[in-house]
C-alpha cells in the first residue's frame, strides 16, 4: 500500500532531527525533498535537503501545476511538495516521509486521507521553543522574529493531526517516533530493515 508519513511542527520543535533519525533506522522510509525559494544554509545540499529554486522558477512550477501543495511560509520564501517527488518514491516502494509546516501537512492529509499518518511534534513549552529558535545562528533578527511569530500560531494546530509526539527528551522522542512508524507500516519489532 502507498503510504505517507508527515512530521509537522513549529519551526524549532525538532522535527528535522526526528525525521533524520527515522530515515537512518528504517529502509522502508524515504524523504520527500521539498522545493524552496530560500537560499541554502551552510551544509545544505541541493537535491538532498531541498531543491533550491530561484523565485521565478518556483512560480513557473506553481503555474504549471507541478506542486501537490505549496506555501509562502515567510514573506517571499516559498516551500512546496512536488508531485513528481511522491510518485518517484512510491515507484521505489517507499513510504514517503515529510518534514513540512502545518498548513502543507493539512493539505496533503486532505488529499490522501487513507494513506497518511500525520504527526505533530510538540516542544516541551512555547518558551523552550522560542529559546531554541533564538539559539539558531543561521537567522537574522528580522527572520528570527518572523519565525517566532509563526511558531506561536502553529502551536495551536496540535489537535488537527493523527498523533502528538512530545519532544522533550530526544531519546524518548526517537523511541516514540519509531513506534509510530511501526504502527503505520504494520512492521513487527526487529524487522525494521
Ligand atoms: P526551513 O527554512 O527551516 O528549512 O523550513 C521552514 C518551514 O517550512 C519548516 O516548518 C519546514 O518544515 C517547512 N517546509 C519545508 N518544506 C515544505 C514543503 O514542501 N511544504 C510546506 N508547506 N512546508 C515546508
Amino acid at each position: 500500500m502507498r503510504k505517507l508519513l508527515i512530521f509537522t511542527a513549529p519551526s524549532g520543535a525538532g522535527k528535522t532531527t526526528i525525521v533524520r533519525h527515522l530515515l537512518q533506522k528504517f529502509d522502508k522510509l524515504d524523504f520527500s525533498v521539498s522545493a524552496t525559494s530560500r537560499s541554502a544554509r551552510p551544509g545544505e545540499i541541493d537535491g538532498k535537503d531541498y531543491y533550491f529554486l530561484d523565485p521565478t522558477e518556483f512560480r513557473r512550477k506553481v503555474k504549471e501545476g507541478d506542486f501537490l501543495e505549496w506555501e509562502e511560509v515567510y514573506d517571499d520564501q516559498f516551500y512546496g511538495t512536488l508531485r513528481s517527488e511522491i510518485e518517484r518514491l512510491w515507484a521505489l516502494g517507499k513510504c514517503v516521509v515529510f518534514d513540512i509546516e502545518v498548513k502543507g501537512a493539512t493539505n496533503i492529509r486532505n488529499l490522501y486521507p487513507d494513506e497518511t499518518c500525520a504527526v505533530f511534534v510538540k516542544p516541551p513549552s512555547p518558551e523552550i521553543l522560542f529559546e531554541r529558535l533564538r539559539g539558531r545562528k543561521t537567522e537574522t533578527e528580522a527572520s528570527l522574529k518572523k519565525r517566532i511569530d509563526r511558531a506561536a500560531e502553529e502551536l495551536t494546530y496540535e489537535k488537527s493531526f493523527d498523533e502528538v509526539l512530545l519532544n522533550d527528551d530526544l531519546d524518548l522522542a526517537f523511541l516514540e517516533a519509531e513506534a509510530i512508524v511501526r504502527r503505520h507500516l504494520e512492521l513487527e519489532k526487529n524487522s525494521d530493515k
